[in-house]
């Protein structure tokens, strides 16, 4: 059987889970698809040029993770559905030569909302706040955005999101909290514990990005509010990444039964 090559792009990139979910997609539908795919992990100096990396490596599709989201948009030669919109890729497939970029952090996420909330607070302002700020609009929210440093900002301005300052934060309330920030992984608070607290007070829903537990959604927890961690969105996402891996000869919804199976 023909073997393909497909891999996730990061920096760091050991903890990922892609490779496993992935990988038992490819073998489980290797007789539907024609081909045995093998994903792996491709830890990408911080430099280095995505779509040379990609043709290079002879890959036929890829993730992109953390911190390459918004420099995958730029390599790709056409840019299709949502990451147009939100500036930011994720999947990255060959497509009649070209170099084709999609986003499925967007809709990944907004699949595993449980509830209808009528406004959000989105922490951080990176790849992963942008497609969420993206499909939270589309999807009629009134979106607010929080970001430690300003310079990144001007994006969801643009976009339509209200930009808080922290004076403001403390004034405001929000039904769905969303911690899209990376502090989660070095075990630290995205604001200060106080803050958080009285944000927490009037919220239905803390969501963390962060694919474990979290200090973040701890605190949540501590004061009796629902929490989500990113468990189920990493699922969601993956699976919708491999509906275009397959060039949708696999529904996401196979997908993601697989990928359930094995996490
Ligand atoms: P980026 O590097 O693009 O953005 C990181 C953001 O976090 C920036 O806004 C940065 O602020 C902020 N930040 C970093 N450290 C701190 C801190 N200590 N306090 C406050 N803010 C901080 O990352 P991504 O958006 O791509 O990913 C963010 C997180 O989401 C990662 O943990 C990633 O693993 C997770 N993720 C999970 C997914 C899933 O499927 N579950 C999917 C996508 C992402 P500044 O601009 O000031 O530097």
């Amino acid at each position: 059987m023909v073997l393909k090559s497909f891999g996730v792009f990061g920096n760091p990139i050991k903890h990922s889970k892609s490779p496993l979910i992935h990988n038992a997609c490819f073998i489980t539908y290797a007789k539907r698809l024609g081909f045995l795919g093998h994903y792996h992990h491709l830890l990408l100096p911080l430099e280095s040029d995505i779509k040379a990396s990609f043709l290079n490596l002879g890959l036929c599709g890829a993730n992109v993770t953390l911190p390459f989201k918004e420099k995958a948009f730029k390599a790709c030669d056409r840019v299709k559905g949502i990451a147009k919109k939100c500036g930011s890729v994720n999947t990255l497939i060959l497509e009649n030569n070209e170099l084709v970029g999609y986003n499925t952090d967007a809709l990944g996420f907004y699949y595993t909302l449980k509830d209808t909330f009528k406004n959000a607070l989105i922490l951080g302002a990176g790849g992963s706040a942008k497609a969420l700020a993206c499909e939270l609009l589309e999807q009629g929210l009134e979106v607010s955005v929080f970001n430690r440093s300003k310079e990144k900002l001007d994006f969801f301005k643009q976009l339509g999101c209200d930009i808080r300052s922290l004076e403001d934060l403390l004034e405001s309330s929000f039904e769905l909290i969303i911690n899209t920030t990376s502090a989660s992984l070095n075990n630290e608070l995205p604001l200060a514990k106080e803050l958080l607290k009285a944000l927490f007070k009037n919220s239905k829903l803390a969501y963390d990005l962060m694919y474990n537990t979290s200090i973040f959604l701890d605190l949540a927890h501590s004061m009796g509010l629902e929490i989500q961690d990113g468990k189920d969105m990493l699922l969601m996402q993956a699976s919708l990444s491999f509906e275009y891996f397959s060039h949708s000869k696999v529904s996401y919804k196979e997908a993601l039964e697989i990928m359930q199976s094995v996490f």
